[in-house]
């Protein structure tokens, strides 16, 4: 007697075949031999690429040195061939120090780059892998799941908990979809480098990663994968502010300091804001810019009011608790343009608009919009477990 599901049941998802629902997107097909080992004698702490074009292979650390490789396999390649010990152990033996260590697992995977053609059949929701079929090159198949559950979630409360319009829930897939998509494209370009097709192409994408190696600027910004497209919506559960869409911070993750209270206590910004709609006052002067009769409109549409000073500007508590930026997050040029905005945040902490403070009435709306804190109109189950 649910009143809503949550499809996660993986890649083959039973769900969805049920549903009739199609998995479109790229031909991208691809089987790759898995090998994961119990202990690596590969001091490398990082991921290491092999461009071979005869055999691409890649392997990653992981905790209590364990390390798993990823060897490309052939469209004629006998899956059982391929997972014989003797096989494995000569692939083993071209990349590293790794031919003679314990198996903790051998199996062969087919990768696919596909969406579900829907994410939504009535009140059944599909998300993870059951939605988005990745290839694994940018580590991100699970990631993109996390997502899907950390907007769904909140969304689903809402619903539960007051009337929200018919097409509240629909914004799960208008916002996620987009995104889940990007990560698999750029699964694709990244197989595209790691899998080159001869040898000139091998030894130039070599010969490239390392002049770039000897950069540290560049050699950091592939390490950490600053190239890989941040979460951000431009339709769905908000209202684009007008800034031009390289710029503006709407539909974008508010950004996590460290803030210090009055009483030079500090904390991340995440772990003080209410699990409820957010208007943060990003002012110098926050708690002299809204009258108590705006504040008890804001709380009264559901949402709780934070003010936050940049960093040169010490807080003063008015009718609400205010923040100052210690990290200096908020002073960035992208950030900073906003300074004398208020910002509604809502409960995934995206932000959902921003409007100068004389203006922070027209937000009222839009908190009633994105739910809220409100009685619930029926008690929610509760489950417990025998003891
Ligand atoms: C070799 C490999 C390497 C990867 N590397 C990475 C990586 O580095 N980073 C990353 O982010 N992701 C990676 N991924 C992807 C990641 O593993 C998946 O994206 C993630 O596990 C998907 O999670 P999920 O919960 O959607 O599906 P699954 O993990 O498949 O879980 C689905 C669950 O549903 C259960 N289930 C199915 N049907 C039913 C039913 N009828 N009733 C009840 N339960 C059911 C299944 O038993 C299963 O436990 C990799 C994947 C592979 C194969």
């Amino acid at each position: 007697h649910a009143r809503y599901m949550v499809a996660c049941d993986g890649g083959r998802s039973p769900t969805r075949s049920k549903l009739g629902i199609q998995l479109v997107g790229s031909t991208f097909v691809e089987r790759w031999l898995i090998v994961d080992l119990v202990r690596t004698e590969n001091r490398f702490r990082h991921t290491q690429v092999h461009c071979d074009p005869a055999r691409p292979c890649i392997s990653l650390p992981g905790p209590d040195n364990i390390r798993r490789y990823e060897f490309m396999l052939r469209a004629g390649e006998d899956e059982k061939i391929a997972t014989d010990e003797t096989f494995v152990r000569n692939l083993l033996a071209r990349v590293g120090p790794d031919r003679d260590c314990e198996f903790r697992r051998v199996r062969v995977y087919t990768f696919h780059a596909r969406l579900a053609d829907r994410w939504r059949d009535g009140n059944i929701f599909l998300a993870g892998d059951a939605a988005h079929l990745t290839p694994p090159f940018a580590g991100q198949g699970m990631n993109s799941g996390l997502r899907d559950a950390h907007n769904l979630a909140w969304k689903l409360s809402e619903a539960l908990h007051a009337t929200t319009p018919a097409d509240f829930l629909d914004s799960y897939e208008v916002e996620r979809r987009p995104h889940a998509w990007e990560m698999i494209s750029l699964a694709l370009r990244m197989g595209q480098v790691m899998m080159p097709e001869n040898a000139t192409k091998a030894f130039l994408t070599r010969a490239a990663f390392r002049v770039l190696g000897l950069y540290p600027p560049a050699r950091d910004y592939f390490a950490q994968m600053r190239y890989k497209p941040k979460p951000r919506f431009r339709k769905g559960l908000l209202w684009p502010d007008g800034r031009n869409d390289k710029v503006t911070m709407v539909g974008r993750l508010v950004p996590q300091p460290v803030i210090e209270d009055t009483s030079r206590d500090r904390s991340l910004l995440d772990r003080l804001l209410p699990d409820r709609p957010v208007v943060l006052i990003f002012d110098e002067f926050p708690d002299q810019v809204l009258s108590k009769d705006m504040i008890d409109t804001l709380t009264a549409a559901g949402a709780a009011v934070v003010g936050m000073t940049p960093e040169w500007m010490n807080p003063v508590d008015g009718a609400f608790a205010v923040y100052r930026d210690v990290s200096r997050l908020f002073s960035a040029p992208q950030m900073q343009a906003y300074l004398g905005h208020a910002l509604l945040l809502r409960r995934d902490r995206y932000i959902a608009a921003a409007v100068p403070v004389g203006q922070v009435a027209e937000l009222a709306q839009r908190i009633t919009a994105l739910g809220g804190e409100r009685p619930l109109t029926a008690p929610l189950p509760v489950f417990a477990t025998a003891s």
